[in-house]
């Protein structure tokens, strides 16, 4: 990576096996613009609807996907929260803004390393490494952050950066992202957009992060396509792996128990 070259960091949320067609077709389209590198969020048993690792389908599909162009990112376990607990803030931020998606919003330390442990303990049957971590929805309590780099992960995802957790740095890399409700989709899209447009041009990282659910609504569809183009002007395709230093970029191993 030509560390003075603007990059474009695409990453599709939340695969799972019931997402698969949805990733396939997007990676897809997005090679024909030109881009042939992406982080895939992986879910180990999404909202408890099946293990990622038992799909043979869901295996079948990653192993055509060349390794160095495809990083496979931890996502939470069950990408659901247990429960918010606290005051009317906190239940806002984890119940409303995220649809109860927080997983990792209020989790202690010993808690955060057994999820993670238990994705890892998972994902290890997909012959595809893992390097980093993203919590759902981006949010992460101080002690799960903690954990994460504990546990060896080379990079953790927030919303406005990546945290390369081994070396000690923080990326600030803008992301273009949809809401998960469409009202809200529906309005960030005309509103957010061309702002963001304004404030991300001259990022050094951009990130377009899409879900599932974006693909449900064809102007979603086609400004994110647009973007992605309109950034590929500019900038090279990259992984979130690719901005951890060669010397720090380790696949995360099971601790031993
Ligand atoms: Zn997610």
């Amino acid at each position: 990576m030509n560390s003075t070259e603007k990059q474009l960091i695409l990453s599709f949320h939340d695969l799972h096996p019931n997402t698969l067609e949805c990733c396939r077709q997007f990676i897809e389209n997005c090679r024909q613009l030109g881009a042939e590198k992406m982080t895939l969020l992986a879910v180990p048993d999404y909202h408890r609807q099946g293990i990622f690792t038992e799909s043979k389908e869901l295996l079948d599909y990653l192993e055509t996907l060349p390794k160095e162009n495809y990083d496979l990112c931890l996502h939470g376990y069950y990408h659901k929260a247990e429960a918010v607990e606290g005051g009317w803030i906190q239940q806002l931020k984890g119940k409303l803004y995220t649809m109860g998606e927080g997983e990792f919003y209020q989790l202690t330390y010993e808690e955060a390393v057994e999820k993670l442990q238990a994705g890892l303990k998972v994902m290890a049957n997909s012959k595809f490494p893992i390097y980093g971590f993203t919590a759902p929805a981006w949010l992460v309590s101080p002690a799960a952050k903690h954990a994460i780099a504990d546990s060896g992960f080379s990079y953790n995802t927030l919303w406005d950066k990546v945290e390369l957790s081994q070396a000690n740095i923080a990326v600030k890399a803008p992301t273009l992202v949809y809401s998960s409700r469409s009202a809200w989709r529906r309005l960030v899209s005309k509103i957010w957009i061309p702002l963001f447009h304004a404030y991300a041009n001259n990022a050094h990282v951009l990130r377009i992060a899409v879900h599932p659910a974006d693909f449900e609504c064809p102007v979603i569809v086609n400004q994110i396509y647009r973007m992605i183009e309109k950034a590929l002007r500019t900038r090279t395709p990259s992984t979130y792996r690719d901005l951890v230093p060669t010397e720090k970029r380790m696949p995360v191993t099971l601790a031993r128990s």
